[in-house]
């Protein structure tokens, strides 16, 4: 137990805590990163994700954050491992070390499209209780919530296509998760969507004052826990494969490959798998220290 009560559960980077009867609480916890997501926090949160929902005493899950913001997004310091552990892959396309984009391909695949399915897909409510920033590969850590509960402070953003050269996240469920045509405006421009924004187009469920958010996030888990698990469950799948009938898994499936096709384009023209000529300037500078240090990544 840490000195605030709540306990690591054995990770580096997560608190696993139980913070009210049959409630699970991940918090995501680099905080001097903005909780960046790089292969350590991935696998912590799969196997935390695994733990909630296998504990049969566990009936709702809300995944937090520890600091000012949610999530930055995919971690691009080069630090911590580069590769998913080969004894905790889930998935089983292999090739991981594969030359050209082979390797590139079976990490993204892994890492991103197929590992955050599977978390929205863990069968029981997950509230996102979401503060701060929230940028890229961090949107698709709110997307896998049923629910989302944020403070007034909290504010999105996909710049992968406007500084990058990538048409949008891996996780692409963007046209589902706002309007199409905002959608659109949303990663051309690369701009920030407010709380309220997301409130009005359906994103979220609430936005309340940054001193209240996670009293408001418990405080709903609290409302579901009172009620039928097994039904919570029938409603949450039912919900999911409602959307997924609407094209959701299909068209997600298909903007990966586009993903792919920006990321080897950049490769093409310039080396690396991002655009380096639309990065901001200050991105921009890291990344040639990155690339001169470490070689190239993809994102
Ligand atoms: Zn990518």
């Amino acid at each position: 137990m840490t000195t605030d009560g709540t306990t690591q559960a054995g990770y580096e980077q997560l608190f696993y805590e139980i913070p009210a009867p049959k409630v699970a609480r991940i918090v995501m916890n680099r905080p001097d990163r903005r909780n960046a997501q790089g292969i350590t926090m991935t696998y912590e949160l799969d196997d935390a994700f695994r733990r909630a929902c296998h504990d049969d005493r566990i009936n709702v899950i809300i995944l937090a954050a520890a600091g000012a913001h949610f999530n930055a997004g995919h971690d691009l310091s080069g630090e911590g491992p580069a590769d998913p552990p080969r004894d905790r892959i889930a998935g089983l396309w292999g090739e991981y070390g594969g030359e050209g984009w082979q390797g590139a391909y079976a990490r993204e695949k892994e890492i991103y499209l197929e590992i955050t399915e599977r978390w929205r897909n863990a069968p029981k409510p997950v509230i996102g209780e979401i503060q701060g920033s929230v940028i890229s590969g961090g949107v698709m850590l709110a997307w896998v919530c049923d629910l989302i509960v944020c403070s007034d402070d909290a504010r999105f953003r996909d710049a992968t296509a406007a500084e990058m050269g990538i048409p949008g996240v891996e996780f692409f469920q963007h046209a589902y998760e706002m309007s199409p045509r905002k959608a659109k405006e949303w990663l051309m421009t690369g701009g920030w969507m407010t709380a309220h924004e997301a409130e009005r187009q359906g994103m979220v469920n609430r936005v309340v004052p940054r001193e209240h958010l996670s009293a408001a996030a418990l405080e709903l888990a609290g409302t579901i826990v009172a009620r039928n698990p097994f039904t919570m469950k029938l409603v949450k799948q039912a919900i999911n494969f409602s959307q997924d009938q609407m094209g959701r898994k299909a068209a997600m499936d298909h903007a990966f490959q586009m993903h792919q096709i920006g990321h080897m384009q950049a490769m093409l023209v310039g080396g690396v798998p991002i655009d380096l000529d639309s990065l901001p300037p200050a991105v921009r500078a890291n990344i040639d220290k990155l690339i001169a240090a470490n070689g190239p990544k993809p994102d």
